[in-house]
C-alpha cells in the first residue's frame, strides 16, 4: 500500500486486503508528526571527511540460506556491509554507479553512516535554492529530467509540461518532517538521499521515496481516475508461481519494467517465492484518508507483495519519545531485484511499509 497511509487501518483491515489482493486492490498511508529537520543536504560533509569512496555501493548483504537477510535488525544490529554482491542476481551494480563523478554518490554513502542514530544529525543552515539561484539547473534536476524523458522541461523555479501545467519546483519554505509529507514540492522529494543497496535501517524521520508533490505526480501519470486508467495494462506478476495479473501503468515503460523485476523474481531460489504471492496490489485510485493527498498506487506504479510478511510501522509499538523500532522481514535480494529496475522500497523509510515499491528513477543513480 502506498503506505498504508490510512490511520484507521488495522490487522483485519489487512487480512481484509489478503482476500481482496487476487482482484488487485490497494490501499495507503497518512502522516504523523514528525521532529524538525535535520540538514538538508549531506553531500558537502561526507565529501569533506572522505566517506564517499568507501560509502558508496555497497551491495546488500548476502543471504544465508533460508534466513531472511535484513529480518528484524535494529540500528545497533544493524550489520555492516560486506561490500560483496548476493550471488542469485549476478550484476546489479552498473560500472557507472558508483564511479564517483556525480554529487550524488557522497550523499547517497554518506547515508548509511547514520544507521537509526539521527538525531546528532546538525540542523540545516542551508536557504533553499532554486536553479536560477545555482545557475543552469541542480543534479537533482538533471536527475529528475532524466528519469522521466521527455515529459517536461525545467523552466526556472517550474516544471512545465507540454499540456501547459506548471508545477513548482522549489516554494522556498522550511519544513518539518510532517511537513514535507504534507507540503512537499518537487524539490523537496530529493530531501532524504535513497540509499540503495544499504543493509542499514532507516535513520530517524529518513523517509527517501515518502515524500512526494501530489500535482507532480498527477501531471506525470494522470490527473484523473480515468485519465489514469487510460494508460494502464494488464501484466503478468511472476506467472510460473501463479501470480496473477497486475494493472500497471505503461507511462515511461513501467509496465515493461515490472514485468522485468517479474522475471528476476522468479530466478530467484524458490525461498523467495513465498514472499511475492500473493501480491497485495498494484493501481488502486484513492486519496489517503484524511487528506487529498494520493498514493502511488493511484497511478498505477506501485506495487505491494505478500502481506502475509509485511511489516508496517503503526502496527509497532513505538517506544519513549515516539521512537519507532525498525523491522523487517523482506529478503535483500528482493529489494535488490527492484532497485536495479528503479523501484524504491518501502522498507527504506523509518515509517517503514516493508511490502511497498514505487516506480521512482529519480531517486536511483543508474535510473537517469
Ligand atoms: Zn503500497
Amino acid at each position: 500500500m502506498a503506505e498504508f497511509d490510512d490511520p484507521r487501518r488495522d490487522r483485519r483491515t489487512i487480512r481484509a486486503m489478503r482476500r481482496a489482493s487476487r482482484r488487485g486492490l490497494a490501499a495507503q498511508a497518512a502522516p504523523r508528526p514528525d521532529h524538525r529537520l535535520r540538514r538538508r543536504r549531506l553531500a558537502g560533509l561526507a565529501a569533506a571527511i572522505g566517506l564517499a569512496p568507501l560509502l558508496a555501493g555497497f551491495s546488500p548483504v548476502p543471504v544465508p540460506s533460508g534466513v531472511a537477510p535484513v529480518s528484524g535488525i535494529t540500528a545497533a544490529q544493524a550489520p555492516v556491509p560486506a561490500g560483496k554482491p548476493s550471488a542469485p542476481l549476478g550484476e546489479r551494480v552498473r560500472p557507472g554507479q558508483t564511479g564517483g563523478s556525480s554529487d550524488d554518490q557522497p550523499r547517497r554513502g554518506f547515508f548509511g553512516l547514520f544507521g537509526g542514530g539521527r538525531d546528532n544529525a546538525p540542523a540545516s543552515t542551508t536557504p533553499a535554492t532554486t536553479a536560477a539561484a545555482t545557475g543552469g539547473g541542480s543534479a537533482d534536476q538533471r536527475a529528475l529530467l532524466n528519469a522521466y524523458p521527455g515529459a517536461f522541461r525545467i523552466e526556472g523555479n517550474a516544471v512545465v509540461f507540454p499540456s501547459g501545467t506548471r508545477v513548482p519546483w522549489d516554494d522556498g519554505r522550511r519544513k518539518s518532517a510532517a511537513e514535507l509529507l504534507t507540503d512537499g514540492d518537487v524539490e523537496d522529494m530529493f530531501h532524504y538521499p535513497y540509499p540503495a543497496g544499504s543493509s542499514r535501517p532507516p535513520g530517524r524521520d529518513e523517509d527517501p521515496g515518502r515524500v512526494r508533490s501530489d500535482a507532480f505526480f498527477k501531471a506525470l501519470y494522470g490527473a484523473s481516475e480515468g485519465a489514469v486508467r487510460a494508460n494502464l495494462r494488464a501484466v503478468p506478476w511472476v506467472p510460473k508461481l501463479g501470480g496473477g495479473t497486475l494493472l500497471v501503468t505503461t507511462r515511461f515503460g513501467v509496465d515493461e519494467k515490472l514485468e522485468a523485476v517479474s522475471r528476476d523474481l522468479e530466478r530467484l531460489p524458490s525461498r523467495f517465492h513465498k514472499y511475492l504471492v500473493p501480491p497485495a496490489g498494484t493501481f488502486n485510485w484513492r486519496a489517503i484518508a484524511g487528506t487529498n493527498r494520493l498514493s502511488v498506487h493511484s497511478y498505477g506504479a506501485a506495487i505491494d507483495i505478500n502481506t502475509k510478511f509485511t511489516n508496517y510501522w503503526r502496527w509497532d509499538a513505538q517506544q519513549a519519545g515516539g521512537t519507532i523500532p525498525y523491522r523487517n522481514q523482506i529478503p535483500a535480494e528482493i529489494v535488490a531485484v527492484f532497485e536495479q529496475h528503479c523501484f524504491v522500497w518501502g522498507g527504506r523509510w523509518y515509517h517503514y511499509d516493508t511490502m511497498h515499491f514505487e516506480y521512482r528513477p529519480e531517486l536511483l543513480r543508474h535510473c537517469h
